[in-house]
């Protein structure tokens, strides 16, 4: 009998022509390369810039103390951990700033993962599956959009900080028996610089006996007493039971974390896979990552600058007559409509030395495209007016003033 022709598969040429498509509609990342530390200044293509769209909100990347204990801890731990958490990858290192988080953040403990992204994708299905319910909000960052997906949970999103609408997200829920109900939020949310209400969505989950998820990446070391985040904002502390967060950002290093209950590390330890299943951070970045929590409570000049300079250069851009949109925090959108111009201006800011790159759609709204700007508390006023004065010049060049 005759075999059926077999369809000759071509199993690459999916990749070039996807890239090629993304090239065509301009949506390509294109990867800038940084020659120096990441600062108030960095050298980006060869030029000294202005540096306005990094994480590393208190300039602790750079900080004394918290390089030399990387230094310090390779010279005791050596490059690597050798091994997963369970197994032989636990330094006394990993422990030591597992206490000094908790301590820091006021719970009984806490548990460090190898990224925040690994955090939301290893954990949230874990609290919530067959049976359970998630209740996210709709502009949440997209490692908690991948962590729901894992999950065999049922899902349902509610208006953005809308805590009316999750309200009757939660009423709605009442009618059938879930198992657990997982509320999930951004602390702040990092295309619009807005904080979560999590007072109200705390209290609204009490009353229904839901439990409380924030991921407070950009909160951290940014918000509250002593940088301790969105609980201490909001003055729920012990309230909300999962403090997610990272240290990729204020704290200038990287690595993920859950702070909370005893129970929550034991279980978030025996049961996520991004944690059990993957090698352990070097002693060295555990290291700074601990020296860096300390720099924030010894030295508050650190978030006081960050703060100041926040509101300088945000009244400064509201004067002008640029529209920045809901922003409370260090994360200021300068709104400019169509993607176009976002990245036309974007070009011209690094024409004038000012490092900030254009959020375009899909990552916002069609006609919500934006500079998206970061505080440093390493920026000096003078710094700030140099960039006030390159965004008016660029913002009146552009029809957008
Ligand atoms: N959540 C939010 C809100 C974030 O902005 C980020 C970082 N972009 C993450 C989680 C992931 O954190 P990490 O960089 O530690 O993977």
């Amino acid at each position: 009998m005759a075999q059926p022709a077999v369809r000759k598969r071509d199993p690459r040429s999916f990749l070039g022509e996807e890239y090629d498509r993304l090239v065509a509609q301009n949506l390509d990342w294109r990867i800038r390369v940084l020659a120096s530390s990441s600062g108030p200044w960095t050298t980006v293509s060869g030029k000294n810039v202005l540096m306005l769209c990094s994480n590393n909100y208190l300039n602790l990347t750079n900080h004394p103390k918290v390089k030399k204990a990387a230094v310090e801890a390779i010279e005791k731990f050596g490059a690597g951990s050798g091994s997963v958490r369970p197994i032989a990858g636990t330094l006394q290192a990993h422990i030591d700033l597992e206490r000094t988080l908790a301590k820091y953040k006021r719970t009984e403990a806490s548990l460090a993962y190898s990224t925040g992204f690994a955090v939301n994708a290893g954990l949230i299905p874990q609290l919530a599956g067959e049976g359970a319910l998630i209740i996210s909000d709709e502009l949440n960052h997209g490692s908690i959009i991948d962590g729901v997906r894992l999950s065999r949970a049922e899902k349902a999103v509610y208006k953005h900080c809308d805590t009316e609408d999750l309200g009757r997200v939660l009423n709605e829920a009442e009618k059938k028996n879930y198992a657990h109900i997982l509320i999930v939020t951004d602390g702040v949310f990092s295309m619009d610089g807005d904080i979560a209400p999590a007072d109200k969505i705390v209290e609204l989950a009490e009353g229904h006996g839901a439990m409380t998820y924030i991921d407070d990446a950009h909160g951290d070391g940014v918000l509250g007493e002593a940088g301790r985040g969105i609980t201490s904002h909001f003055h729920v502390e012990g309230r909300v039971d999962v403090e997610m967060g990272t240290f990729s950002k204020a704290f200038g290093v990287v690595g993920g974390y859950i702070a909370g209950s005893r129970d929550l590390v034991n279980f978030a330890l025996n049961k996520s896979r991004t944690w059990l299943l993957s090698g352990s951070h070097p002693a060295s970045v555990v290291a700074s990552c601990k020296a860096s929590i300390e720099v924030v409570q010894e030295e508050p000049e650190h978030l006081q600058r960050l703060w100041d300079n926040t509101q300088y250069f945000k009244e400064g851009l509201r004067k002008l007559g640029f529209d920045t949109g809901r922003s409370e925090t260090p994360i200021t959108p300068v709104i400019v409509g169509e993607s176009s111009t976002a990245r036309k201006m974007s070009e011209m800011l690094f024409d004038e030395n000012i490092f900030a790159l254009p959020i375009v759609f899909p990552m916002v709204a069609r006609d919500k495209a934006r500079i998206r700007t970061i505080m440093n508390a390493g920026h000096s006023k003078v710094d700030l007016d140099i960039a006030l004065v390159a965004f008016e010049k660029i913002g009146r060049a552009l029809g957008v003033l």
